[in-house]
């Protein structure tokens, strides 16, 4: 029987299967940003590596684009496409911990929540984003960064092997010891080279942080961030910090005066032992400028990566954020952000993030992930609800990355919605790029998954 583009027809597929016109499509289709509106042939929602096996086929034989999506929690709307098969793999949510090995495998769909609620009964822990609801998958692709990178580096340094299923549906297990150079190419070049059906971490024994708010008015913007800056230079690898420019939602951690008002909110962590927590913190809690208010306290691992809230319903939130890598922050690059966050509406926002430490300290070129001499990562966002008319919102978003491009080492591929190939060359920089380009050859000549910052395969000449 000739196959069939109606996905309810695929062969050995064992998910549900979502075409338009069936109830939940519409929401299936949708992902975390409401700038996003597209319609799949279909979305497919896998409950394993067979599953990816069967709708890779079907999509090959039915000449179909193909989108993946892991946690779904990346904005940049590659987790959907139009008149294309979506592979779905947020229902494969399997985790197992060794806690006498300090491994853990996970499958794609699983969340940060779910993966610290897992290891955290162990008192383990894997460097991941600040959100519960940000998927493991696209984040450890990407690179990966959190506050537990400073000391054990990237949420991708961190990976012992994937579970890989091919653009020619074969299954394979990456590591060191197995398709190295694939290996390396994982850790940081994003969903190019296959759909990951399992990842294995190495974890961390992590228990209990010292972390939480500094709120200062906008006024002390500049020296707030002068003082961050200078504090991460002595700073130990156990510590890390961000540092927000918004304006402020209603947040208990936030004194009411600032609700709706711009003001900075500092988020400092301290792993190391907690008493000497005061010794270290001190010049960000009582040098000048002193927050107006200081929630930090010792918290469980799990309570300070759900302080920050997301918005229940993120399919309604427009949003445009992305990330730059910078190697130093000059007092010019401070005003610069500083000025134009002041100037720009209230959906405007700038979130800095310390990196350097483990990050900085890998010997050259252990992964695709680039500028690992980068100590500031300078994520600018745009977020806002009901207006359907972009350009207001998008306008500062654009001007302020603008303006970050001559003291950027490069864009970060975990935030970057611009998916022109400069910027993807860009983000790795000409030698790491061509090297993916090679890569991308090997396995994914047809460039089948192109919904993603993407890697055309170098020429057949190129590779030879
Ligand atoms: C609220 C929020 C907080 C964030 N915080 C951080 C942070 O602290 N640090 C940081 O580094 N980043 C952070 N990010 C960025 C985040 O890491 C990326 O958006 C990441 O892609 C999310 O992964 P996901 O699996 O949830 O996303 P998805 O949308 O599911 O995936 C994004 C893309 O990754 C690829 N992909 C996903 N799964 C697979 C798979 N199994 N196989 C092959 N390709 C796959 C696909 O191309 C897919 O389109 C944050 C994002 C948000 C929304």
């Amino acid at each position: 029987m000739a196959p069939s583009a109606h996905p309810s027809r695929i062969p050995g597929f064992r998910g549900r299967l979502l075409a338009p016109g069936e109830p939940g499509y519409d929401r299936a289709r949708r992902v975390r940003n409401a700038r996003v509106d597209r319609r799949p042939a279909a979305v497919a929602r896998c409950t394993g590596a067979e599953d990816v096996v069967a709708a890779l086929a079907h999509a090959r034989e039915q000449g179909l684009p193909v989108a993946v999506r892991g946690g779904g929690a990346g904005v940049a709307g590659w987790g959907t496409c139009d008149g294309g098969l979506v592979l779905d793999l947020g229902g494969m949510k399997a985790i197992e911990t060794d806690p006498a090995a300090r491994t853990a495998t996970a499958e794609p769909g699983v969340t940060w929540g779910e993966f610290d609620a897992a290891t955290q009964r162990h008192g383990l822990a894997l460097p991941g984003a600040r959100n519960t609801d940000v998927g493991i998958a696209g984040h450890t692709l990407g690179g990966g960064v959190g506050d537990l990178s400073r000391q054990y580096g990237l949420t991708s340094d961190n990976v012992e092997f994937f579970d890989l299923v091919t653009a020619d549906g074969h299954q394979v297990r990456v590591d060191e010891a197995h398709h190295a150079e694939l290996f390396w190419g994982l850790r940081g070049g994003g969903g190019n080279f296959g759909v990951v059906t399992r990842f294995g971490f190495r974890l961390h024994p992590v228990r209990t942080v010292v972390a939480g708010t500094l709120a200062h008015p906008a006024a002390r913007a500049g020296r707030v961030l002068r003082q961050v800056r200078d504090w991460l230079v002595t700073a130990p690898d156990a510590a890390s910090v961000i540092a927000v420019l918004w304006t402020a939602p209603p947040l208990p951690f936030l004194p009411e005066e600032l609700h709706f008002e711009r003001c900075v909110t500092v988020i400092p962590t301290w792993f190391g032992p907690a008493a000497q927590a005061d010794e270290v913190l001190a010049p960000l809690r009582e040098g000048e400028p002193a927050p107006v208010r200081d929630t930090v306290t010792e918290l469980s691992y799990r309570a300070y990566q759900r302080l920050l809230p997301s918005h229940p319903d993120h399919t309604l939130q427009h949003v445009y954020n992305r990330g730059e890598l910078l190697p130093e922050l000059t007092d010019a690059t401070i005003d610069g952000l500083v000025s134009h966050w002041q100037t720009s509406g209230p959906n405007y926002s700038v979130v800095l993030g310390a990196l350097g430490g483990a990050i900085g300290r890998a010997p050259a070129g252990p992964t695709a992930f680039t500028h690992r001499d980068a100590r500031w990562f300078v994520e600018i966002c745009a977020q806002w609800f009901g207006d359907p008319d972009s350009s207001a919102h998008l306008e500062p978003a654009r001007k302020g990355w603008q303006a970050l491009q001559d003291v950027t080492r490069g864009p970060y591929l975990n935030l970057l919605p611009d998916p022109e190939n400069h910027w993807v060359r860009a983000a790795y920089g000409t030698e790491t790029y061509a090297r993916l380009r090679r890569l991308k050859a090997v396995w994914d000549p047809g460039n089948l998954f192109r919904f993603n910052a993407n890697i055309p395969p170098a020429p057949a000449k190129e590779n030879d």
